[in-house]
């Protein structure tokens, strides 16, 4: 019997474990790729550990994932994380798990990740063609008036004909590794709704100069709370308004050359968006610097540690508290200059001080772009991929994967594993008899 020809658009994640699903499950994969190695992307994951998936319980692994969750069930259920962790090892890749259930290659090298998958995918007889950027998905019409996927054309303008298409070209973020959008463009040609696409897990843009000067601190157990932008301009961009905080979360920040970074900013960012009527507005993010330490408690300790410093003077009396650069801007955004001793700072000012070090404001402008995002927000609109199978409702034959699609999540795994899920079940679909 004749092998049923998969093509699969990208070589990432998504696309290589399409690729092997489709070929153990008895179909000829063909991976066409634009670059001229596999998995770029999967290189510089989890700074070249590749945090590949997160060992949690699926219903928690789904409260991390921002866009569509819902779609996911089906893909997830199917081939969850242990599935994957298996998966690795049975193919020459053991793995680990660490703090936060975060799961890694036992070697701590992302390239053992990608090399299991393009071996496995090669045993089972597929394979993967380099230099091969694809311009566009070719249809036909079907016997019940239907489009259907026959195959691909190359930038080259050679086609290759194929029973599926598999599109797993990635989304915008880090576009040095292959990510540069194309798959909407050939969605968006077929007629398929694209969401818009914005940078996610992405370092945040202030504009307070003082966190620019404290680039390279790294704060550890920090909490912050980010607002919406305010409907109206009050003259006071960082008035905290009554609504509840769109993020709350508490871990490590790092201050940067353009404002804020690190993992707990990343997380926060998932939950900003400059679309629409938000589209010249300033996020609100307050920094809690001692969020274990309830204010009156705060209030006490600095009391307490003015009176031992006496005579020193500021940012020194600050020390005991803060690290020294952060000890300086503290003290220059209380007001408190370096010809005030510790023993001459009043009750009120320590209250106003306290408050401060538990609810410092920071006007978020901006994000730094796809170049310095992790995930891409938006991309083809789930609505039109059936997720019990992810192939497209309107073109037979036409399925996609990973983060083309509007997919994405918290760091920690959760991703990657979107991309092995949906690739997996695409995979599997895709070569089997409709
Ligand atoms: C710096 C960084 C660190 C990250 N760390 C983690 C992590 O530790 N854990 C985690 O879960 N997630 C992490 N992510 C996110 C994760 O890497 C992605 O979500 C995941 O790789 C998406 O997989 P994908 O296959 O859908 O897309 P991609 O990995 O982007 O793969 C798309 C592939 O398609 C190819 N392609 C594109 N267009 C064409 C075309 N026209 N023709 C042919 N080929 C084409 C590209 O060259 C690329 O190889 C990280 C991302 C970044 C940028």
């Amino acid at each position: 019997m004749r092998k049923k020809k998969v093509a699969v658009i990208g070589a990432g994640a998504a696309g290589l474990m399409t690729a092997c699903a489709a070929a153990q499950a008895g179909a000829q994969a063909v991976v066409l790729e634009r670059n001229e190695k596999a998995g770029k992307k999967i290189y510089i994951t989890g700074k070249g550990r590749c945090n590949l998936t997160n060992a949690c319980e699926p219903e928690e692994f789904l409260r991390h994932v921002v866009s569509n969750p819902r779609f996911l069930y089906s893909a997830l259920y199917g081939f969850d994380q242990y599935a994957m962790m298996d998966f690795l090892s049975q193919n020459g890749c053991p793995v680990k798990t660490e703090r936060g259930a975060r799961v890694f290659p036992v070697s701590d090298h992302a390239s053992d990740v990608t090399k299991a998958l393009t071996e496995c995918l090669k045993r089972n007889g597929g394979s993967i063609r380099y230099h091969s950027r694809v311009r566009e998905i070719l249809t036909s019409q079907a016997d019940d008036g239907m489009q259907k996927a026959v195959g691909v054309k190359l930038e080259s303008g050679e086609e290759i004909a194929a029973d599926a298409v598999v599109l797993c070209t990635g989304g915008l973020s880090y576009p040095s590794t292959g990510s540069t959008g194309d798959g909407y463009s050939m969605a968006k040609a077929l007629g398929l709704p694209v969401k818009a696409q914005e940078p996610s897990l992405v370092p945040l843009v202030c504009e307070e100069e003082w966190c620019r000067r404290l680039q390279g601190l790294a704060l550890k157990n920090v909490q912050v709370r980010l607002y919406a932008p305010q409907e109206e301009q009050t003259g006071q961009k960082t008035k905290k308004a009554s609504k509840r905080p769109l993020y709350e979360g508490f871990g490590e920040l790092l201050f940067t050359h353009f404002g804020l970074s690190g993992p707990l900013i990343l997380t926060a960012s998932c939950k900003c968006s400059w679309e629409g009527k938000n589209r010249d507005r300033a996020y609100r993010l307050f920094i809690d610097l001692k969020p274990a330490i309830p204010l009156k408690e705060l209030e006490d300790r600095i009391a307490k540690e003015f009176a031992a410093a006496g005579r020193k003077h500021f940012p020194a009396a600050l020390r005991p508290l803060f690290p020294a650069r952060l000890a300086q801007e503290v003290s220059l955004m209380a007001g408190l200059g370096e010809d005030r001793t510790a023993a001459s700072v009043s009750g009120n000012e320590i209250r106003s001080l306290a408050a401060l070090i538990k609810e410092i404001p920071v006007t978020i402008t901006g994000t730094r772009g796809f170049q310095e995002a992790v995930v891409t927000r938006g991309g083809i609109d789930v609505k039109s991929f059936d997720p019990h199978t992810m192939e497209c409702r309107l073109i037979h034959g036409l399925y996609a994967a990973g983060e083309v699609l509007d997919l994405d999540a918290h760091t920690g795994g959760f991703n990657l594993q979107i991309a092995w899920s949906t690739g997996h079940l695409a995979g599997v679909s895709c070569s089997g008899e409709r």
